[in-house]
């Protein structure tokens, strides 16, 4: 399954200090009616909370890094999923060492500074997440 995109608006922006950097991007699509796109990020966080997918029990293990860190990539889309925008994105995270690590970015992953972008996309067709049975994720449609 694939769809053939056309570039709508390009938005760039912060998050305040103290937003959940997950909700806070979700807020930015839904206020902005953004339902198809990519978003991506740096910046840092007073901490971080993400998800690790056990692909033999199918369901998320939570990491959460209470320290500092710096946010070196955070790479993602807004599809649709429970008839609103929805943001599904990964993050490269550094400690104090610089020593690189991440996963699925969660909900408790606290901003201390974010600066954003994000592509819109326009298509005939609309991306709607739905449980997929083979992994146990909500996925795009195969088809
Ligand atoms: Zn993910």
């Amino acid at each position: 399954m694939h769809l053939t995109l056309k570039p709508g608006r390009k938005i760039m922006g912060r998050l305040a200090k103290g937003d959940d950097l997950l909700l806070g991007l979700e807020k930015c699509a839904q206020d902005l009616g953004i339902t198809l796109g990519e978003v991506q990020a740096i910046g840092a966080v007073t901490q971080a909370r993400v998800g690790y997918y056990d692909q033999f029990a199918r369901k998320y293990m939570f990491l959460t890094f209470p320290e500092p860190q710096e946010i070196l990539s955070l790479v993602g889309n807004i599809s649709i999923k429970d008839n609103q925008p929805f943001v599904h994105a990964h993050l490269t995270l550094a400690d104090q060492g610089g020593r690189a690590f991440g996963g699925h970015l969660a909900e408790g992953a606290l901003v201390f500074a974010c600066e954003f972008w994000i592509q819109e996309y326009t298509s005939g067709k609309s991306l709607v997440r739905h449980h997929d049975e083979e992994t146990g994720l909500f996925l795009w449609p195969k088809d």
